[in-house]
């Protein structure tokens, strides 16, 4: 049927190409729509733990034991804002993440908990093509869970395990906001002024001196690489980082050894939270006050003390995730002999978790030929 002719002529052609982009403010745009939502969804989720200490935020050079103690025994985390731009750059990160996995996913690489979406099954396997149980092709990757919560309250998940090189994967977006929190020094060494004396970043200059990870992101790994081995008797030697670049989608990748002295003091951090837990009796701050445990003394009369503990709003998947993430069918029999617990224990409290990092040997890697190591199997 012919729309009728009458309504057309009712359209006048802009007059300019101004009234052509012109939007009057009470025109409803789907962007505002998506960004209210994208703004509203960040602030109802409560899906991240709060009873367990996450080896990213150990990792930051900021970190403060006290704020993560409080947060545990209060059951009240003190959320941070964030923008519609920091949340799209989240998501853009997810984006990639999923990108990579399934990248390591058909090369056969890919090693972890995998989900059928049929069958809800969870179980460990190398790069499945097809559920075990149900036998559907609508798989999920639900990556490496590693934890320690008995004796560190640490619980997280690795981005991937690589099979034919036993190493953990982990994956990063890196932007400007990523040098300016992780290496200033080497963003502003990128920063220079154009004719009119505004400043500019040298994108590619800046990515070509990225020649190491980003100290946080190797404690982060060093993490994962020591639960792998201490508690889940995944054997693993090391890690890959793949870096991609937000600016303009270039990759490289890292390797990185095994180095537990990187985090020793950390873990040990992580050991008096969990022994501490219960008793009231809350870590120092490093730094003597900062604002994430200010946030907690701060609400002393308000609201943090009156509602006690963890609610358990948030644990939708424990218990009953907690066992079923287990790599259970993941046995490779004993690890080798690393430097876990016995050596972070000795290590105590009142340590400098800002000073400088050493971080050991780092090798860049350049064109390496894939999977000539590949285990049988
Ligand atoms: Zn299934
Ligand atoms: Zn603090």
């Amino acid at each position: 049927m012919k729309a009728p002719r009458a309504r057309r002529k009712a359209i006048a052609a802009p007059s300019s190409l101004d009234d052509l982009f012109a939007s009057r403010s009470k025109d409803k745009t789907f962007l505002a729509e998506a960004k209210a939502h994208v703004i509203e969804k960040n602030a109802n989720d409560n899906s991240r733990r709060q009873d367990i200490i996450h080896p990213s935020e150990v990792a930051k050079a900021s970190w403060c034991p006290r704020a993560t103690y409080q947060r545990i025994e209060t059951g009240i985390h003190h959320k941070e804002k964030f923008g519609f731009q920091s949340l799209n750059i989240f998501d853009s990160g997810h984006e990639a993440h999923r990108k990579w996995q399934n990248r390591a996913w058909s090369t056969g690489w890919l090693e972890g908990n995998f989900k059928c979406l049929n069958c809800e099954q969870l179980w460990w396997d190398k790069s499945p093509a097809t559920c075990d149980r149900c036998s559907s092709s609508a798989l999920e990757y639900a990556e490496v869970p590693l934890r320690a919560v008995p004796t560190h309250r640490i619980a997280g998940h690795a981005d991937g395990l690589l099979t034919p090189i036993r190493k953990i994967l982990e994956i990063k977006t890196v932007g400007e906001g990523t040098y300016r929190y992780e290496n200033p020094k080497l963003l502003a060494r990128h920063t220079h002024k154009d004719a009119e004396g505004r400043p500019y970043v040298d994108v590619k200059g800046l990515w070509t001196d990225t020649r190491v990870p980003f100290p946080s992101h190797v404690r982060q790994v060093q993490i994962y690489i020591w639960l792998a081995n201490t508690f889940m008797q995944l054997e693993v030697d090391g890690a890959e980082f793949i870096y991609e670049s937000k600016m303009n989608q270039d990759v490289k990748s890292f390797t990185i050894k095994a180095n537990f002295d990187v985090i020793a003091d950390r873990i040990a951090l992580c050991q008096e939270i969990n022994e501490r837990l219960g008793k009231n009796d809350p870590p120092a701050c490093p730094k003597g006050g900062c604002k994430d445990c200010n946030a907690y003394e701060e609400s002393d009369d308000g609201p943090a003390r009156r509602r006690g503990t963890n609610p358990g709003a948030d644990d939708r998947e424990t218990p009953a995730g907690e066992g079923a993430e287990t790599p259970a069918a993941a046995r490779r029999g004993r690890s080798r002999t690393h430097p876990g617990s016995d050596r972070t224990r000795r290590r105590r409290t009142d340590v400098d978790l800002c000073g400088d990092d050493q971080l050991g040997r780092v090798r860049r890697n350049s064109a390496r030929p894939g999977g000539s190591r590949r285990e049988a199997g």
